[in-house]
């Protein structure tokens, strides 16, 4: 079913004015959420999108969302970030937030990123 290589899943067209991307970094994640399928088929490191591929994308980017997977498990991500932040006017990465560090050296580098953390849950505990 996730036997496909991450990837730019998606870029919205807004009127012709705006684009919007979400880029997939990778399929595999150190959380186990049950109502997720994704850990349980990972991608391989080989097949996942590379700095080259995202250097392809357009540069007039309105907003792009860094996702996965969890997109922390890339030892690029830095990179990943310096690419996009100048193909985008607003970068966000959707993360579990658990590789703080990870979150912190980018946060550092590229001060005007955005990091979206998800905290799955039941309504029992999330709520
Ligand atoms: S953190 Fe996200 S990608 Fe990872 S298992 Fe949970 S919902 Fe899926």
């Amino acid at each position: 079913m996730y036997n496909i290589k991450p990837s730019v899943q998606a870029i919205l067209d807004r009127g012709g004015t705006s684009m919007d991307a979400a880029v997939i970094l990778t399929y595999r994640c150190n959380a186990r959420c049950q109502m997720c399928h994704t850990w349980k088929y990972p991608s391989r490191r080989e097949q996942e999108i590379t700095i080259e591929d995202i250097e392809k994308l357009p540069s007039n980017l309105e907003y792009v969302n860094i996702t996965g997977g969890e997109p922390t498990l890339r030892d690029d991500l830095v990179d990943i970030v310096g690419v996009l932040s100048k193909k985008a006017r607003k970068v966000e990465i959707s993360t579990n937030g658990y590789f703080t560090n990870r979150l912190v050296e980018v946060a550092k580098k590229y001060t005007d990123i955005r990091i979206r953390v998800s905290v799955e849950g039941l309504p029992r505990i999330n709520n």
